[in-house]
């Protein structure tokens, strides 16, 4: 029988070969099992179950534990995945888009684009969560097959998906990887890793409802883009809904009504504010705090013009670079001008207005 020499921080120990990252870290760490989701072999993601393979040499092992932020994204992403089969169960002949994790939105932690056989509505939302909750309970393994080009696309032609097999066209040169979740309808091509097995995923809702289009393109595909998010408890996903709900209350668009300070209306232009008397007081106060604290610290004040003759525009390189930006020229007494997209010409423009010595 083959040995495997496998590293765990400092501590090196041989195993039985075959062996997956699984059996490595339980070799070192039984405990540290139970907190782990996926793990790192020589620093490439890999699913916690997935033989090691590394040929000779040493394979330092790393535990992708639940409670770090690469394993949240594996908790998200893995979340998606739960949503699409949720959705391919309820709703059979649907579409698949793309479903990644988001870490950085702070309204939501993954979608999944559909093209679902009827228009889905918000109120389907918590019965595909209801769904998602189920399967989530039945413990379905996240299992990956790797498979050539040519297959993968007969496999995804021969489920009516479209736009995945566009995606595979693209992304994909000789084989690639596709997980299944088992016992439940999905198949998708993607590089992994998941969680795995469903049950690892207890903490998740779904939250909103929008359109898309294929690729982002108002050309291409619309879709339906579904929003959720996913914690690896329910104590951080029940903080973090308390926390959306007093910002929710905190909504300047909210407070400027119910104080009267601003008000926004579609007649005049989105984002266009109209201040109100106590809006204006507000505003008032603010700016005489910046110009206090900017003369204390030594700054001096200048001011210049909203518009300049077009021509300023194009020496300083704006046009040929930002034009498609910048508003559109206006003429003014058989000149034209362009509203200004940045002040430096202007200041460059003081600066040049008298003499200076390079000393
Ligand atoms: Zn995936």
């Amino acid at each position: 029988m083959s040995e495997l020499n496998v590293k765990f921080g400092e501590k090196e120990i041989s195993l039985p070969a075959p062996a997956t990252a699984a059996d490595a870290i339980k070799a070192f760490d039984r405990d540290a099992l139970k907190r782990t989701l996926a793990a790192r072999v020589n620093g490439a993601e890999v699913d916690l179950y997935s033989q090691i393979n590394i040929g000779s040499g040493y394979a330092a092992i790393e535990p992708i534990t639940l409670d770090s932020r690469d394993g949240l994204e594996i908790i998200r992403h893995s979340a998606a995945h739960l949503l699409a089969a949720a959705v391919l169960d309820l709703f059979p002949g649907t579409k698949l888009g793309i479903g990644p994790a988001l870490m950085d939105d702070p309204r939501y932690g993954f979608f999944y684009d559909v093209i679902a056989p009827r228009q889905l509505t918000e109120a389907d939302l918590p019965i595909i969560e209801k769904r998602m909750k189920a399967m989530a309970k039945q413990n379905l393994p996240y299992r990956r097959e790797n498979v050539d080009k040519k297959r993968i696309l007969e496999i995804f032609k021969e489920r009516g998906e479209p736009l995945k097999c566009e995606l595979i066209d693209e992304k994909v040169q000789e084989a690639a990887s596709i997980y299944y979740i088992d016992n439940s309808p999905f198949i998708d091509f993607c590089l992994g890793p998941h969680v795995p097995h469903t049950g690892k995923l207890q903490a998740f809702k779904l939250l909103a409802l929008s359109g898309a289009y294929w690729k982002g393109d108002a050309e291409r595909e619309q879709m339906q883009r579904i929003y959720g998010i996913a914690f690896a408890t329910q104590n951080e996903l029940d903080a973090w809904i308390k926390q959306r709900e007093e910002a929710e209350k905190r909504d300047h668009r909210k407070l400027g009504r119910e104080l009267d300070l601003f008000s926004i209306s579609d007649d005049y232009g989105q984002g266009l504010i109209l201040w109100h008397p106590k809006g204006g007081i507000v505003r008032m106060e603010m700016e005489r705090l910046l110009r206090e604290e900017l003369e204390k610290r030594g700054y001096s004040f200048v001011f210049t013009p909203h518009i300049a003759k077009r021509q300023l525009w194009s020496i300083s390189g704006h046009e040929e670079n930002y034009a498609e930006s910048m508003y559109a020229p206006t003429s003014i007494e058989d000149e034209e001008y362009r509203l200004k997209p940045m002040n430096c010409p202007f200041h460059i423009g003081i600066y040049k207005s008298s003499p200076r010595s390079y000393r």
